[in-house]
């Protein structure tokens, strides 16, 4: 038996694992307790991720649909042979718009899988891309194209003294606001130095279970709430007044739009109690570093984009972005979020843009092509109709809404499922520096000289971030 280190890929978490294998098959999977970012943390799906792949229900080689309907086992080359000669034909027939690709959410597990896809489809020319952002939450790139993006991104929960979660559960997640690697931990570590969190959720989520203050508001009743806490902040001016003076425009309108959501009235239809929405607003506030951050599950209730809208409104007014000077977290190897310099990006037009789709009227957005939109684009016969579509980490049969549409274009596929087995579990793999980005920068805060390595943001002259946008 021989023990390698590896990366577990069964969620974004991508926990340091330790593998057991014998006679070339793992055995045995833990966590890595010599891994200093996870420091053994694993979950049970990852300690038997091998389990999933031993099963009989795993596909490992690639199924064809035959003549009656039945499927068989093809060779890797016969099928992507067959594929590419009928992709071909459909390009020369019906040109590059007739080929669409879908990316579920785990395509993005893969570190090279978004890029190759994204090449792929630059390679045959089609605009025709989707994902699973537009389902699950369009309102975080919607709000932020309207809202305006902070350069250097929002301040790093290993510095903040308060955390405000809403609509999410990072501690099962592994996902929003706390980072993803043994979060437990990380709260525990974070709380033992002060932090103060605070949770919004209709559930007593497990993280709610850890909150100083949970708002357990009504279903659908986030934005309401978010008013009334920014309404306490404006009114008891606890807002960072600098920032907003200098980065934003549209703060009297939002000042304005918000007055109306008094304490007492949101309590009234949030089910939460006008004290608790402001001793909230005040902890958030006061505080001198931390922010908010949404859950995927409020961005699919109505008004995700107005909610998200309001917690980016909540950190900018709060001040809650990386100054110049400053230390940045982990900005990304493959997939550089943020540009790193302290200023905003203007808004942008979030929708009526790019390749404009043949039904309702739907163009591209800021979050991508409306995947809901995509089965009518396969169905709706005429000039421009898909005819291909490449489907990668996603289950459109389950998660696209109305799948009575998916089913009945999955019925007429030659091909029901093609899985190109790679390893899941890249064998040598690890994570050994902190999470802190290494490089070079114009000049270092006391803060980031002790954080090595790390990142600093550059100065910048002054830019308005027209934060509180007028739309
Ligand atoms: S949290 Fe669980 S599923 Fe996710 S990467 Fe870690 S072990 Fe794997």
């Amino acid at each position: 038996m021989t023990e390698v280190t590896v990366i577990c890929r069964f969620c974004h978490a991508t926990c340091g694992m330790v593998a057991t294998l014998k006679d070339g098959r793992i055995t045995k999977l833990i966590g890595d307790r010599d891994n200093p970012m996870y420091t053994g943390y694993s979950c049970i799906k990852g300690r038997n991720y091998h389990e999933f792949h031993a099963s009989p229900d795993c596909i490992l080689k690639l199924l064809r649909r035959n003549a009656s309907g039945d499927f068989e086992r093809v060779i890797s080359s016969e099928a992507l042979a067959d594929i590419a000669a009928k992709t071909r034909s459909i390009l020369d027939l019906y040109g590059p718009r007739s080929v669409a690709m879908c990316g579920g959410t785990f395509s993005h597990f893969c570190p090279a899988g978004v890029m190759l896809r994204e090449a792929f489809m630059d390679a045959i020319g089609s605009p025709m891309r989707f994902s699973n952002a537009t389902i699950d939450q369009p309102g975080k790139p919607i709000s932020m194209a309207l809202h305006g993006k902070w350069g250097a991104g929002p301040q790093d929960f290993a510095e903040a003294d308060v955390c405000l979660l809403l609509g999410a559960n990072p501690l099962v997640s592994m996902w929003g606001g706390i980072p993803s690697f043994n979060p437990a931990q990380r709260l525990h570590e974070a709380r033992k130095r002060g932090l103060k969190l605070i949770v919004i959720d209709p559930r007593r989520s497990e993280t709610a279970r850890k909150a100083d203050l949970h708002l357990q508001c009504l279903p659908g009743q986030d934005v309401p709430l978010l008013a009334a806490m920014l309404r306490v902040i404006i009114e008891e001016g606890l807002y960072d007044q600098a920032f907003v003076e200098a980065e934003t425009d549209g703060f009297a309108q939002l000042r304005d739009t918000v007055a109306s959501f008094t304490p007492e009235r949101v309590a009234a239809v949030a089910g939460v109690s006008a004290e608790d929405i402001v001793a909230a607003a005040r902890s958030f506030a006061r505080a001198q570093r931390g922010n908010a951050t949404s859950g995927t599950g409020p961005s699919m209730a109505p008004h995700g984009v107005l909610m998200d809208y309001l917690v980016l409104a909540l950190n900018t007014i709060c001040g809650r972005w990386v100054k110049a000077g400053e230390r940045m977290p982990n900005q990304g190897v493959f997939f550089r979020q943020f540009s790193g310099v302290a200023r905003a990006d203007k808004p942008r037009s979030a929708t009526d843009f790019g390749e404009a789709l043949r039904v309702r009227g739907l163009t591209d957005t800021a979050a991508g092509l409306p995947t809901a939109a995509l089965a009518d684009e396969i169905l709706t016969p005429g000039e421009g109709q898909v005819r291909a579509l490449f489907v990668i980490g996603g289950n459109p049969l389950l998660s696209w809404p109305n799948q009575e549409k998916p089913v009945a274009h999955s019925s007429r596929s030659n091909y029901s499922s093609l899985s190109i087995r790679c390893s899941q579990l890249p064998l040598g793999m690890r994570i050994t520096s902190s999470d802190h980005a290494s490089v070079s920068s114009r000049r270092r805060s006391p803060l980031a000289t002790k954080a090595s390595p790390s990142m600093v943001c550059r100065s910048v002259t002054r830019s308005p971030m027209r934060s509180i946008n007028r739309r």
